[in-house]
């Protein structure tokens, strides 16, 4: 008796631990949103371009539906800045932020990817001049929507906010003007999530970047990780390794000056890096579908295990 409800204990453990997690991202929405934001309609979605506000509108939307709380008026947070390098003032970018109260706890988990790409520019080899940006970085975007959906459904304990952040590629400019703009003070954030470019990588590999500077993460996160695809790696941050640190490489970097943590979820470059060949056809949709639901269970990991006050 006790031997058969032994095992049968931990046959059921075996269950929860390793079948119970296997893909909780709906995975079909997940690739048409990557396929929507990426598709050349969108003319690679560079900030207040016509395909830029498009992929705006449909983050909204989808945010809208999941009946997502926001502190702006329509989701959008407005920002303003100046282009040095195009000698250029950008008015009216916009952020998409969207927000889930959590059930226990005032400290709040921010999750950012950047939706704008660099759009239309010098054709390739192939003739192709629209930069689709699907890795990057609609893998992200549609990384945000799809976590925004499970947490909808799934209350976190930590308030949880989904910033869908304009302007990355002209200098990290939306992470910049929501930490301008935040509805709370910033000590209340407890962490920076932050996915550019999650969708391809032929070892198989996805990096989790800032544990250097966090150490305590690095256990929950090595834990989430155990038995899932894609291996998960550390690194890309150690101080004065030039550009192989990625602490400033994306949205997280603004979060890193006001000394917040942060967790950068991201690959290393390709060979469509900042090409016209960044399009959905060249990305892994198995890696991409399995990345997604890595970085939901160290989402989920890291929300039951970091202090709620
Ligand atoms: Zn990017």
């Amino acid at each position: 008796m006790i031997s058969s409800s032994k095992s049968l204990v931990s046959l059921l453990l075996f269950f929860i631990t390793s079948v119970g997690f296997c893909q909780k991202i709906e995975s079909n929405s997940l690739l048409s949103d990557l396929k929507f934001l990426s598709a050349d309609e969108l003319k690679g979605r560079k900030t207040l371009s016509e395909g830029n506000l498009k992929a705006r509108k449909h983050i909204q939307s989808k945010f809208e539906s999941m009946g997502l709380k926001t502190h702006y008026n329509d989701f959008l947070q407005h920002f303003t800045f100046e282009s040095s390098r195009e000698g250029k003032t950008y008015e009216r970018a916009a952020n998409v932020v969207g927000f889930l109260p959590g059930l226990d706890s005032r400290k709040i988990i921010v999750i950012t990817a950047h939706y704008d790409h660099i759009g239309i520019g010098r054709k390739d080899s192939k003739g192709d001049s629209i930069y689709n940006g699907a890795d990057d970085n609609a893998s992200g975007t549609a990384a945000l929507i799809a976590l925004a959906a499970y947490f909808s459904k799934n209350q976190p304990q930590h308030p949880i906010m989904f910033a869908a952040l304009d302007g990355e590629e002209l200098g990290l400019q939306g992470a910049k003007a929501l930490l301008k703009d935040f509805p709370f003070p910033l000590e209340n954030i407890l962490l920076n999530i932050n996915m550019d470019m999650i969708s391809r990588n032929e070892n198989g590999e996805l990096y989790a970047s800032g544990t250097y500077y966090h150490p305590e993460l690095k256990a929950i996160l090595t834990n989430a990780a155990v038995g899932m695809k894609p291996t998960l790696k550390f690194g890309h941050d150690l101080p004065d390794t030039g550009k192989d640190n990625w602490t400033q490489s994306s949205d997280h970097g603004p979060f890193f000056d006001q000394k917040i943590k942060h967790i950068y979820f991201g690959v290393e470059d390709h060979e469509d890096y900042h090409r016209p060949g960044d399009s959905f056809e060249n990305i892994n949709p198995d890696f991409y579908v399995n990345a997604v639901n890595l970085i939901l269970k160290c989402t989920l990991a890291l929300d039951e295990k970091l202090p709620n006050q």
